[in-house]
């Protein structure tokens, strides 16, 4: 049944995906990954995107990371239907908020006798997995506490030793399930042990508040990191013992850098706020990660709502994906080119000299956006373009010199005549030396630039400042002496 979400207007059926993020760093393209799918499925199923806020370690979260994380999703486009800012009846959406809705479940588990508490110390857990592993056997709880009277657990209680609360799992149980993208998967109840659903310090183990979360928000399908996949069989134990619905789980492959270990900050950068400051678009970005560990006969850039028609959870791959940062680049160079003038200004804001008038800005972004992939790459051609007249290499001196001074008389003179006319300047560059072709362009390019290379030479004109055309001409305007270089003569 379809219903509307009253802060956004859009529709929905009763389904939902989230993306539940630590804010303890800067949010990882892995985890960025993971938000665009869960994103792109909730679009393609009409189901609601949650974002939850997975806050519950106080030594490690920190406000600042919230706010950055919810800053990169925005920017990618990745808005979220239910979440910081945008609260329901659902709410609140950060798991540090939560925990009387915790404290309930705990209790009713306990009530039941499916969850107990647990007076283990560190170092008695620890001597008891040492003692299994140098037996041969793997290591999980022993069952200390699983039998204590209700005396014995009141004693150790009023005497203050502190207490984890252990899930009781259930013996000689196949746990199975669907993975959306790994299949059908099983697990022994047996292989597990009693785990620990709530730390000593009172604090929900991050698995139990996800899975009691989702059933609370309506989730009814995610996706996430394959770390995450042997979790699974004991969130389905707690929903199952509370009552609640599972969600499908799927859970996608970790993403490699090109060394083969798993992308970290040591390949570079490894933020989606690292590739925001360098000037990558967040439409190169998404459709990069959209592509990575996903086959899509989709070639073309798409916008969001395009991706989430084209996403399909089989075409999700199993094993690790490769980042490749020129895969990316390619991926920018393509959304760098639909930019408007008015973006590609903003875009290479930093680049331009200050003060700038918005007509040479403008002139200046479309000349270079062609030949730019990051905004560091107009660097030079600012420098080229509003510094002094460049000095030429040896190779441009040859060509400028081959050209001869009757060429640059005539190109200065056009210039001035007709400022930024290629086809002017060429015109009178040809009838002056009868130059052709490369002849023509290269020695004008050379002595405009410096550079035998570069954006196409009539936009570039129009962005070089009033007067430098003809000064940069003029300059060759006479032939020079042998061994006397133009560019170290007086300008
Ligand atoms: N905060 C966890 C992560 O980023 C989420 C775990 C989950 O999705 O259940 O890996």
């Amino acid at each position: 049944m379809a219903e509307m979400d009253r802060t956004t207007g859009r529709t929905f059926t009763r389904g939902a995906t989230r993306f539940a993020p630590s804010p303890t760093g800067e949010l990882h393209l892995g985890n960025a990954r993971t938000a665009l799918f869960n994103y792109l499925l909730a679009r393609r199923a009409g189901e609601r995107f949650v974002l939850r806020v997975e806050d519950t370690d106080a030594g490690r979260s920190r406000a600042e990371y919230t706010t950055g994380l919810l800053a990169d999703l925005a920017w990618l486009g990745l808005e979220w239907d239910a979440g910081p800012g945008r609260e329901d009846e659902l709410g609140p959406y950060f798991q540090s908020q939560r925990g009387a809705l915790y404290a309930q479940r705990f209790a009713e588990l306990e009530r039941q006798g499916v969850a107990y508490p647990c007076f283990c110390t560190p170092l008695e857990l620890e001597a008891a997995r040492h003692a299994q592993r140098a037996s041969g056997r793997a290591p999980r709880y022993p069952g200390t506490c699983r039998e204590l009277s209700a005396g014995e657990r009141e004693r150790r209680r009023t005497a203050g030793v502190p207490a984890t609360l252990r899930f009781r799992v259930p013996s000689g149980r196949r746990i199975e399930f669907t993975d959306l993208v790994h299949g059908a998967q099983s697990f022994l109840s047996d292989d597990i042990g009693d785990f620990v659903i709530r730390r000593a310090d009172g604090s929900a183990a991050f698995f139990f508040s996800n899975a009691v979360d989702d059933a609370a928000m309506g989730v009814s399908q995610l996706l996430r990191g394959e770390d995450h996949l042997t979790n699974t069989p004991r969130q389905l134990l707690i929903l199952e013992a509370l009552g609640l619905p599972a969600p499908c789980y799927g859970h996608i492959a970790l993403i490699l850098g090109p060394d083969g270990a798993p992308l970290s900050k040591r390949h570079g950068a490894a933020s989606v706020r690292q590739f925001r400051d360098r000037g990558y678009r967040p439409e190169a970005l998404v459709n990069y990660l959209f592509r990575l560990g996903h086959s899509s006969p989709e070639h073309d850039l798409l916008g969001i709502e395009a991706l989430a028609a084209a996403f399909d959870v089989h075409h999700l791959g199993r094993s690790p994906a490769h980042f490749d940062e020129q895969q990316l680049r390619v991926w920018q160079k393509a959304a760098v080119q639909r930019l408007s003038v008015h973006e590609t200004c903003t875009w290479l804001a930093a680049q331009l000299p200050a003060g700038l008038d918005p007509a040479a800005a403008q002139a200046f972004s479309a000349a270079v956006l062609p030949n730019v992939v990051l905004p560091e790459d107009a660097r030079p051609w600012a420098q080229i373009i509003f510094g002094p007249p460049p000095i030429l290499d040896a190779e441009g001196e040859q060509i400028v010199r081959a050209a001869g001074g009757a060429f640059f008389a005539a190109a200065a003179r056009a210039a001035t005549i007709n400022g930024a006319d290629l086809a002017a300047i060429t015109a009178a560059a040809r009838a002056a030396s009868g130059a052709k072709g490369a002849q023509l362009y290269r020695p004008l390019r050379f002595a405009l630039t410096g550079l035998g290379h570069g954006p196409e030479l009539a936009p570039l004109l129009q962005a070089i400042p009033p007067g430098q055309i003809e000064q940069r001409l003029a300059r060759f305007a006479h032939a020079p002496e042998a061994g006397v270089s133009p560019t170290t003569s007086k300008q």
